[in-house]
């Protein structure tokens, strides 16, 4: 379709308007905290150079984060427990700390030690991961949600239902708010949500339910993150050494009886290498994410024997699923320049559909702009203008992908991942369900403030990107879009899969003293969003590792 005179001039106006996002997206504005964070746990975390670990620890824990920081505090409470982060510790970051600044954390990420580690997949789409102390967990948006009943159903993974309840009770306690007052921008997700039929309005929940709710935030009410890292407060600190800018190579095993891992070999930050290892009845367990996992078992000799044989890895054992079934649910959805100027980052509500998809959306503020200096839109009074994305998420995408090495031995080449997005017509067809539920939106009451008035009359949405595709029947431009506008919600998991690599309990198929304990165990992305559940698989396999080894006596 041809564009008019006055869609070029928009088109101009909003090019300027996306270079002002970008450059005010640089320019900080830091949150004062209305209390100093939590950090009792540095009085037991090292820098890996200045470290000396001991011989032996029953556990051995690879990565310390959103996973790993439960389920080192909670193995404590009986035994030793090394873990090791390949990160800092960033809690006094003020792009890490304040919920105005997520985004900058992102922007600014580098290749070498910045919280966040930006990568594109294979599929071209830009991605993100934590390299930090509390990993995902510090880089992420906070938005707090339980998993849903088909997870449970079907993740292959032994549970406990009430312990379950008691795991992400222990989370929320110490770093989930629940909001119970909504700022202008979520008020108006909210009620457009429940105008366009996403019912029933659920009001404030953490649980998993139809309609549209309120959720929990890993941000409080003042706009400062609570990551994983506050939990290692609650870790026995006489038990447990975080280990910082530990970089782990390689798991180490022993043949001789069964194959059983006894240990794992890591460098410093000076590039020294170090060897510390498992007790008898102990484990090395991997939480080291849905790329950290995976990559480390390979490199360590477990995966698909010809892969591993073809990068010259000694093969230990041939796992042929590592590194396999890796998927990122396709985010899609709409960004708009809004007349209104909003102050409330951050997504506190969620659409949970009939059809499927998971519907969310944040402001971007901070574009208060002396506008009469930008071409058409100077026309109109100066204006306190928003950038806000309404997005919806593929809930159980169905097409997926794998991960594979790039250097066969140094970890800290990041592996290459391809998620093949789309690449099953059914997540089209769920991409579809998402612009369906756009497009009630968009003619809700609750988004008409939202709208620019016309020169000549009329109000009109001021499209960032492109708009709906306006025949909802027509498959082809529906497709179009959803691979136009494709990008990820940051929910990849997979790789060490239940029942492929992993069994029931975590523990990795055919050796012994081996356990994979993160989102890289999950066939599906659980909830709305993943990190709650996350969190409360850190506790619930420490809980049920401390009960199962109690009741078989065998204490240290
Ligand atoms: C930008 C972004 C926004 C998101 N927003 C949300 C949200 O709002 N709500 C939500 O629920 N979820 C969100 N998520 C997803 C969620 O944060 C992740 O699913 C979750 O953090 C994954 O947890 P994990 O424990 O599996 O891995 P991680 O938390 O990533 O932990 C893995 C840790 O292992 C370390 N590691 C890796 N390899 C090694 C090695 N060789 N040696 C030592 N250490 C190693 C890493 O540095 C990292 O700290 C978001 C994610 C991102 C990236």
């Amino acid at each position: 379709m041809r564009k008019t005179k006055l869609q070029l001039m928009q088109d101009v106006t909003l090019f300027f308007l996306v270079l002002y996002v970008g450059s005010l997206s640089k320019v900080v504005c830091f949150v004062q905290p209305n209390s100093p964070p939590d950090e009792r746990y540095i009085g037991f975390t090292y820098e890996a150079a200045d470290f000396k670990p001991a011989q032996e620890y029953d556990y051995i824990i690879v990565g310390g984060g959103t996973a790993g920081c439960p389920l080192a505090a909670t193995l404590s409470e009986n035994y030793s427990v090394l873990l090791l982060e390949r990160g800092g510790v960033a809690t006094l970051d003020p792009n890490v700390l304040y919920e105005n600044n997520s985004v900058t954390t992102l922007l600014t990420a580098n290749h070498n030690d910045s919280p966040a580690q930006n990568f594109f997949s294979e599929d071209g789409v830009f991605n993100t991961r934590g390299r930090v102390l509390g990993g995902g967990s510090m880089i992420n948006f906070g938005f707090y949600s339980r998993a849903d009943d088909y997870f449970y159903e079907n993740s292959g993974i032994e549970w406990d239902r009430s312990a379950v309840r008691s795991a992400y009770e222990w989370v929320e306690d110490s770093i989930v708010t629940r909001t119970d007052h909504l700022r202008k921008w979520q008020d108006s997700t909210f009620n457009a949500l429940i105008e366009a039929g996403v019912l029933p309005d659920n009001g404030f929940t953490l649980d998993h339910v139809q309609g549209t709710k309120i959720g929990g935030s890993t941000f409080d009410d003042s706009g400062r993150r609570h990551g994983a890292v506050e939990l290692l407060n609650k870790a026995n600190p006489g038990n447990l050494k975080v280990v910082i800018h530990a970089t782990v190579d390689r798991i180490l095993f022993s043949t001789s009886k069964t194959l059983a891992a006894v240990g794992v070999r890591y460098h410093d930050s000076n590039g020294r290498s170090h060897e510390v290892n498992v007790r008898g009845n102990g484990e090395v367990i991997l939480s080291a994410g849905a790329l950290g996992s995976p990559q480390l078992l390979l490199v360590s000799g477990l995966g698909p024997a010809s892969d591993l044989s073809s990068m010259k890895i000694p093969v230990v054992r041939d796992h042929p699923f590592v590194g396999k079934f890796m998927a990122d649910n396709p985010r899609t959805g709409i960004n708009l320049v809004v007349p209104v100027r909003l102050v409330d980052v951050g997504v506190r509500v969620a659409g949970i559909t009939k059809t499927g998809p998971y519907m969310e959306s944040t402001a971007v503020p901070r574009l208060t702009t002396p506008i009469r200096y930008i071409p058409f839109l100077g026309s109109l009074p100066p204006l306190n203008l928003s950038l806000v994305v309404i997005g919806g998420k593929v809930s159980r995408p169905k097409s997926s992908g794998s991960l594979r090495l790039i250097s066969p031995s140094d970890v800290t080449v990041s592996p290459s991942v391809r998620f093949n997005y789309y690449s099953n017509t059914e997540d089209i067809r769920q991409c579809g369900d998402v612009l369906d539920v756009l497009r009630k939106i968009l003619e809700t009451r609750a988004m008409e403030e939202y709208k620019f008035p016309g020169i000549l009359g009329g109000s009109f949405f001021t499209y960032v990107g492109p708009s709906l595709p306006n025949d909802p029947s027509d498959e082809e431009s529906t497709a179009r879009f959803c691979r136009e506008t494709l990008s990820t919600f940051w929910h990849m998991h997979g790789g060490c899969l239940v029942n492929k690599v992993v069994d029931s309990q975590l523990k990795v198929i055919g050796v012994d003293s081996l356990r994979v304990v993160d989102v890289s165990t999950f066939f599906n992305s659980p909830g709305t969003n993943p990190q709650a559940t996350v969190l409360m698989l850190g506790r619930y396999i420490g809980t049920k590792i401390l009960n199962e080894r109690a009741a078989s006596g065998l204490h240290s």
